[in-house]
């Protein structure tokens, strides 16, 4: 996701850092290469020439600043329009002062609702909420025993009709789910829709019907990010057959090109809250444009990583670690002890693309699999404390050593230790380019 976005606006910024004035050719090449980057990338023509105007001007009365050279200017102003059309501000979830809160999603078949409702049911409950699913696909062959199946993954109580009565009636349905939540003392009623694979009246009106029954505290239109430009005119079809307070992207693990992220915010005005990027339940997060945007400017996402590490390494190890990670000082013995923690935390590619450069590590990363881990970290563990301290310590014997306690070949010492410093070195050009 985002990767040749990614690639083509952080080459055409890095041209110009080459350069010690800009003059306004430079930059309305620069804006030039930028709009093909965005175009290339799905992002809706309104969206991408709205958006360049604003660079273009931005950039020509930049200010002469004192602390950023004039690449460093141009790469905070795109970086500060991402973020804006991103959606500016991290939006949180509206939940109502009396429980119940209701959380509707609405949306295209396939679009990932049954998934999201289990993936924000389990995100519900680790904040301490007790969430309860209700089943009000009735349309779809198995889409209410999917949704209990997810329930039951996420550890919560899905609400569905009994079988044996009929097809039955989603909004009936949906207002006895309330009834129960109450009943029940669940605090957020989390209701999943019908879609069709296509827009069609029906089933708008199926969706207003229930929003009309249980008066949603948040409407949440599910979109396939994969879907490209497509995700443009769904949504506004849903914005104007149903309304909704939000918006969660879904598959962007995907072989996506980003422009749905981009374009739909822009487009409905109204913000994306969430992201979901797998299969698993696990594989779904607050969505925070600044860091987003960071990402596709090729600049990490390092917040992100943080957060995640936080919740497996205490928090004294994890500011070390961040402190670390952005001053390039990072040791074997730190590298080790991430590793330990961080294989807990999901795929290890998914975790390493967050880091700054990755997008340029992306056949380094391709090849990072588990059972790799496994001899890395059998290598690290056969180096004395000192040589994991400072790695600079091994030499030819020393490698031999470490390959014969470890069971590996020297090849593969050498290869840890040379990626190793390769990357440290990139991480301290990263904050250097960037100026941060
Ligand atoms: P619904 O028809 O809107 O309820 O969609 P589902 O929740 O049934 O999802 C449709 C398909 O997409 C299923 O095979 C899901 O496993 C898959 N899916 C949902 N969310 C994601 C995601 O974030 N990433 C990927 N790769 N697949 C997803």
């Amino acid at each position: 996701m985002f990767d040749t976005l990614s690639d083509r606006l952080t080459s055409a910024l890095q041209t110009l850092s080459r350069k010690g004035r800009l003059s306004d050719a430079d930059i309305d090449a620069t804006a030039r290469e930028i709009r093909i980057a965005l175009l290339e990338a799905d992002v809706a023509l309104p969206v991408v020439k709205e958006f360049i105007a604003r660079i273009k001007e931005r950039a020509k009365g930049a200010e002469v600043s004192q602390a950023l050279n004039p690449a460093q200017q141009v790469i905070k102003i795109v970086n500060e329009e991402l973020v804006g059309i991103l959606g500016g501000e991290t939006r949180r979830l509206n939940l109502a002062k009396n429980p119940p809160s209701v959380i509707m999603l609405a949306g295209l078949q396939g679009a990932g609702k049954t998934t999201l409702a289990g993936k924000l049911a389990m995100w519900l409950k680790k904040q301490g909420h007790a969430p309860m699913l209700v089943a009000c696909d009735l349309q779809r062959p198995n889409a209410v025993t999917q949704l209990q199946v997810v329930g039951e993954r996420a550890g919560v109580t899905t609400f569905a009709p009994e079988p044996g009565n009929g097809v039955g009636d989603p909004v009936d349905v949906a207002r006895r789910a309330i009834e129960e939540a109450k009943h029940a003392q669940h605090d957020i009623v989390v209701v999943d829709t019908a879609g069709r694979l296509g827009v069609d009246e029906e089933l708008m009106k199926q969706a207003a019907d229930i929003r009309d029954a249980v008066s949603p505290d948040e409407i949440l239109f599910v979109v396939d990010a994969m879907i490209g430009q497509d995700a443009v005119t769904t949504a506004e079809a849903f914005r104007d057959g149903v309304g909704f307070t939000g918006v969660v992207l879904t598959k962007l693990d995907g072989d996506a090109r980003g422009g749905a992220a981009l374009s739909v915010r822009e487009v409905t005005g109204q913000p994306i809250l969430f992201a979901s990027n797998g299969e698993k339940l696990e594989d779904f997060d607050t969505f925070h444009p600044d860091r987003m945007a960071s990402r596709i400017l090729g600049m990490g996402d390092v917040m992100t990583l943080i957060e995640q590490a936080e919740q497996h390494f205490d928090q004294e190890q994890a500011e070390k670690a961040a402190e670390k990670l952005s001053s390039g000082q990072l040791t074997l013995e730190d590298f080790l002890e991430q590793m330990l923690a961080v294989r807990k935390m999901g795929p290890i590619g998914n975790l390493l693309g967050m880091l700054p450069g990755a997008g340029q590590m992306k056949d380094q990363l391709a090849q990072v699999d588990d059972k790799h881990l496994d001899k890395l970290q059998a290598i690290i563990r056969g180096m004395t404390p000192a040589e994991r301290d400072d790695p600079k310590l091994i030499n030819g014997s020393r490698r031999l050593r470490i390959a014969n306690g470890s069971g590996v070949a020297v090849r593969d010492v050498n290869d840890l230790v040379n990626r190793f410093f390769e990357a440290r070195k990139m991480m301290a050009q990263m904050a250097g380019r960037f100026g941060f």
